[in-house]
C-alpha cells in the first residue's frame, strides 16, 4: 500500500510521535495508572542529585518549575515528592503570588516534608529594602522561616548587583532567612555568569541554556569559569524555544533515532543538557502529571547520550537557528539606544507561541507602559536587525508582539 495515499508516511509518523512529544501518546488518564506504568520503567523510581557548586548541597537534576496553579495541584506537587522532584522553584510574581501561596499550602499540610525541599524564589526588586520586603512576603506566603537560594529575578547585566546587595546578602544569611544567594539570567547569560565569577560571592545561577546555547565557544566558557568558581548552576529554557517548524533530514533522523531509543524529542533536549555535568538541575515547568512523569522518568535513565545524538543536536540547532532568539539584548538593545525592551518582547513572543504560556506572556508584555508600545512601534530596528547574529526579523516581531498580546 502507498503509504502516502494512506495517510500514513514515516516522516509523518516520526514527526507526531517522535517529535510532538509524550502529552500527545499517552492515552491513560487516571493517576494509578500513570503511576503504575511509571514505577515499570523507572529503575530505583527517585530523581538522581548532583552537587550545586561548592554549597555543599546535592539537588535533584530535575527540579519544579513554580509557574502554574499550584493550589490546585497539590497532588502533583505530592507526586514530585516521591519521584525526587524535591527542587521547587518559584519567584514573588508568578501567578500573581499563587505559586508560593501553593507552596504555603503544601508546606502546612506536610510539615515534615518541608526540610526534603531545595526551596528556590526570587525578587523582582534590586534595592536592599525591596528586598527584604519581597522576601519577607515570600517567606509569609511559603510557610516558611528561610529559603535554600534566593535569586534576584532575570537581571541582563551584572552590574545590577553591587556592594549594597552583598551586604544585604551577607545580613540575610546570618539572619538565616535565605542559604545560599544568585540570580537568574534569559538575557546576556554569558557576560553575566562570568560577572558572577569575578564577584566570588554568587553561590548559584539560573540561567537559560539548551542544546542550541551550549555548544557555542562563550557559554561554554561562561559554564568553565563559573564551574572554577564553585557556583551552582540550574539550566531553564531546555527545550530550546519548542517545536520549530522545518522538515530537514537532520529531523528526521533526530525523530527516529530517538524514538528507537524510548525518548520523545522533549526528553531527548533535557539529556542532552545533562550531558554537561557541571549542570546541576534542570528547572521545568510541569503542570500536569504526564509532564511531570516523562520527564522524572528521562531523568533516572542512566543511558549516556553517543557523540552521534550531540552532533544531530548541533546540527539541528545549526539548521532551525533563526527563529531562535539568542537573549544577547546587549547587541540589539544599545543598536536602538536602548530605547525597546527587544529582550522582553522575544520573549513574550517565545511563551506565547512556542510554549502556548499566553498567560504569562501577557504577564511580561503588560509591564510595557502602553504609551512605551505605542512608542516602540514606531521605531526602526532595521540597526539591530543588522547586527543581530540570527538575523531576526526584529522589527516585523514586535508589532507581531504588540498585536498578538495586547
Ligand atoms: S533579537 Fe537578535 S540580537 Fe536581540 S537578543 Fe535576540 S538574537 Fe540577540
Amino acid at each position: 500500500m502507498n503509504k502516502e495515499k494512506s495517510g500514513f508516511s514515516r516522516r509523518g509518523f516520526l514527526k507526531t510521535a517522535g517529535i510532538a512529544g509524550i502529552g500527545s501518546m499517552l492515552s491513560v488518564d487516571s493517576f494509578a495508572k500513570i503511576s503504575e506504568q511509571f514505577a515499570q520503567s523507572a529503575g530505583d523510581g527517585i530523581v538522581p542529585k548532583r552537587a550545586f557548586g561548592k554549597t555543599g548541597e546535592n539537588v535533584p537534576i530535575l527540579g519544579l518549575g513554580g509557574m502554574f496553579d499550584i493550589p490546585s495541584n497539590q497532588l502533583l506537587m505530592k507526586q514530585a515528592v516521591k519521584w525526587g522532584v524535591t527542587y521547587w522553584d518559584t519567584a514573588d510574581c508568578y501567578e500573581g503570588g499563587n505559586s508560593e501561596r501553593g507552596i504555603g499550602m503544601y508546606f502546612e499540610k506536610y510539615p515534615e516534608e518541608t526540610k526534603q525541599i531545595f526551596l528556590v524564589t526570587k525578587s523582582d526588586a534590586r534595592d536592599p529594602d525591596g528586598m527584604s520586603s519581597l522576601l519577607y512576603r515570600s517567606l509569609e506566603r511559603m510557610k516558611t522561616s528561610y529559603v535554600d537560594l534566593y535569586f534576584i529575578h532575570g537581571i541582563s547585566s551584572i552590574d545590577e548587583l553591587d556592594n549594597k546587595t552583598k551586604n544585604w546578602v551577607e545580613k540575610t544569611k546570618a539572619a538565616k532567612k535565605i542559604r545560599f544567594f544568585g540570580f537568574s539570567t534569559h538575557s546576556n547569560m554569558e557576560d553575566c555568569m562570568t560577572g558572577a565569577a569575578r564577584l566570588g560571592w554568587i553561590d548559584g545561577i539560573m540561567m537559560t541554556y539548551n542544546f542550541r546555547l551550549m555548544h557555542s565557544d562563550r557559554m561554554k566558557r561562561a559554564v568553565e569559569v563559573c564551574e572554577k568558581a564553585g557556583i551552582g548552576l540550574t539550566a531553564m529554557k531546555t527545550q530550546g524555544g519548542g517545536q520549530v517548524k522545518t522538515s530537514s533530514e537532520t529531523e528526521l533522523r533526530m525523530a527516529g533515532r530517538f524514538m528507537k531509543n524510548g525518548y520523545t524529542d522533549k526528553q531527548a533536549r533535557l539529556k542532552a543538557v545533562w550531558e554537561n555535568h557541571y549542570i546541576a538541575s534542570i528547572c521545568s515547568q510541569m503542570p500536569s502529571i504526564n509532564i511531570l512523569m516523562s520527564n522524572a522518568s528521562v531523568a533516572m535513565d542512566r543511558t549516556k547520550f553517543s557523540s552521534v545524538d550531540i552532533d544531530l543536536f548541533r546540527r539541528y540547532a545549526g539548521e532551525t537557528s533563526g527563529a531562535y532568539c539568542l537573549g544577547c539584548t546587549n547587541i540589539c538593545e544599545s543598536a536602538v539606544a536602548g530605547t525597546a525592551p527587544v529582550g522582553n518582547l522575544m520573549r513574550c513572543l517565545m511563551y506565547s507561541r512556542n510554549y502556548n504560556e499566553q498567560g504569562w506572556a501577557r504577564e511580561i508584555f503588560n509591564k510595557i507602559p502602553v504609551a512605551d508600545r505605542e512608542r516602540i512601534l514606531k521605531l526602526d530596528f532595521s540597526p539591530a536587525e543588522q547586527k543581530c547574529p540570527q538575523q531576526m526579523e526584529i522589527g516585523k516581531l514586535i508589532k507581531e508582539a504588540c498585536f498578538e498580546l495586547s
